[in-house]
């Protein structure tokens, strides 16, 4: 069975222990937490207060993880020079992925606490990106969770699950 490695980044244990279970149903794969091995503040940006996710997926890479996949998942926000903000970022038909549960909170938009839609928000994302890592790019189906999101309100409108094209292609390359 595949495995993926998850690697918290300043990410709340309650976020965390569920976001296991969920992904193991959903990716059909095995799902470990470690530390990471290197300092997040490496790739830290102090001038735009934010962590740059192209450094982050560098290091996550190096992680040693044999052929594993590996997801780093923080609880700060996330950057790409050309962009304000990522929810995340994959390498495509590759290892290595970054998800951000920072703008995934009510609470930075000034909304009341909803935990649970928090973590419902976390494993869409989460998803999405390992799809990528299969080779997924954006899908247009209603709904499937391939489907590109810019705002919290686009990934609510999402389920967490692939669509049966998107799930086939999973299927074919997963292992
Ligand atoms: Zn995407
Ligand atoms: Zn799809």
């Amino acid at each position: 069975m595949a495995t993926l490695h998850l690697v918290p980044i300043h990410l709340s244990q309650a976020l965390l222990q569920p976001l296991c279970a969920r992904l193991e149903r959903s990716l059909r794969i095995e799902v470990l937490v470690r530390r990471p091995g290197f300092d997040p503040e490496d790739t830290f940006d102090a001038s735009r207060g934010q962590y740059n996710s192209r450094k982050l997926l560098a290091k996550l890479l190096d992680e040693p993880v044999g052929g594993g996949r590996v997801m780093g998942v923080a609880g700060v926000d996330l950057f790409v020079p050309v962009l304000t903000y990522v929810f995340g970022e994959a390498q495509l038909d590759g290892r290595a992925a970054v998800v951000s549960s920072y703008r995934l909170d009510n609470a930075i938009y000034g909304l009341p606490l909803d935990p649970k839609l928090l973590h419902e928000r976390l494993v869409k994302e989460a998803v999405h990106e390992m799809g990528h890592t299969y080779g997924l790019v954006h899908c247009h189906t209603h709904k499937c969770v391939m489907r590109s999101s810019t705002y919290v309100e686009e990934i609510d409108l999402k389920d967490e699950g692939f669509c049966p094209d998107c799930r086939q292609w999973v299927d074919g390359r997963s292992g």
